[in-house]
């Protein structure tokens, strides 16, 4: 073999190496490759299943739809204006657990205004309205416990006259709060009149201060005043929060109308010989009544 067969030949052992290499590598390559395609196939399998959740997205279109029919039966519910008014005596459960107001938290004497949760909610919505009409509340007393108003009940200063035993105090039930004057004429005003017979309520074209209510009704002088009938109760503003002033008792009160009965003056008794307390204002029944136009 001459120089040039020899390169020749080693040229050609050369490149047929050279094949091989390159099969095997394309070989591992692909085998790589096909290896990389089974892993590669439960991920588009998962791709897939993603796909399906996708697919249920479908349903979550479906509520879109769902919540335009109960938009239909709603506006059915809308025509009858209703409003809550208390001035019956309270007949619910009393609930336990006392709670401070967050409008007013503090009496005049520094001590916490506390109620039953009921009570305080009540309250503290009056007291918020109030606190919007630009009367600040001033509360003398809320909650008592059964020894303080057993002392208030047994003293010489208060007495039976004034303070109700704590088996009946609403105080001790943490659904009462004193105040002070100074929001008297807001609390007592006149703004409305509740029909009992035809559960109807009507807010009056103005309010009206009580005590000039109550003179109005003395001279006979009832235009612009609520019917002058026993079954049409004169809605104090406090009674729209469902809080009734203690101007006559709750559970067989006199009627609502007697010019009495509105002045709320403790110069005259109710029918237990109680004082009526223009300050005090516990929980009522809260009554539905329909507004009338
Ligand atoms: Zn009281």
């Amino acid at each position: 073999m001459n120089p040039e067969q020899r390169s020749t030949i080693s040229k050609k052992f050369l490149f047929i190496a050279l094949i091989s290499i390159f099969l095997i590598t394309g070989c591992s390559q692909s085998n790589s490759e096909k290896a990389y395609l089974v892993t590669a196939e439960p991920v588009i399998d998962v791709g897939n299943e993603k796909e399906m959740p996708t697919m249920q997205s479908v349903p979550t279109a479906k509520p879109m739809f769902t919540p335009t029919p109960t938009v239909l039966p709603t506006p059915t519910e809308i025509p009858i204006p209703t409003i809550s008014i208390g001035y019956m005596g309270f007949s619910g459960e009393r609930p336990t657990g006392l709670v401070v107001s967050e409008c007013s938290p503090l009496t005049i004497y520094d001590k916490d205004v506390e109620g039953v949760q009921e009570h305080i909610d009540r309250y503290d919505e009056m007291c918020r309205a109030a606190a919007n009409d630009g009367v600040t509340f001033e509360v003398r007393s809320a909650f008592r416990n059964y020894y303080d108003q057993l002392d208030y009940y047994t003293s010489e200063r208060f007495g039976p006259s004034v303070a109700l035993h704590p088996d009946e105090s609403m105080h001790v039930a943490g659904m009462a709060t004193d105040l002070t004057a100074n929001s008297r004429s807001w609390t007592h005003e006149i703004v409305g009149c509740y029909d009992e017979e035809a559960n109807y309520f009507t807010y009056l074209e103005e309010p009206i201060a009580h005590l000039a209510y109550a003179e109005k009704v003395r001279n006979g002088e009832v235009s612009g005043l609520c019917e002058q009938s026993v079954t049409v109760v004169p809605i104090k503003r406090s009674m729209l929060f469902g809080l009734t002033p203690g101007c006559t008792l709750l559970k067989d009160p006199e009627w609502w109308g007697d010019p009495e009965v509105i002045e709320c003056s403790s110069g005259t008794l109710k029918p237990n010989g109680m004082v009526r307390e223009d300050w005090h204002f516990e929980n009522a029944d809260l009554i539905s009544a329909f507004i009338a136009e």
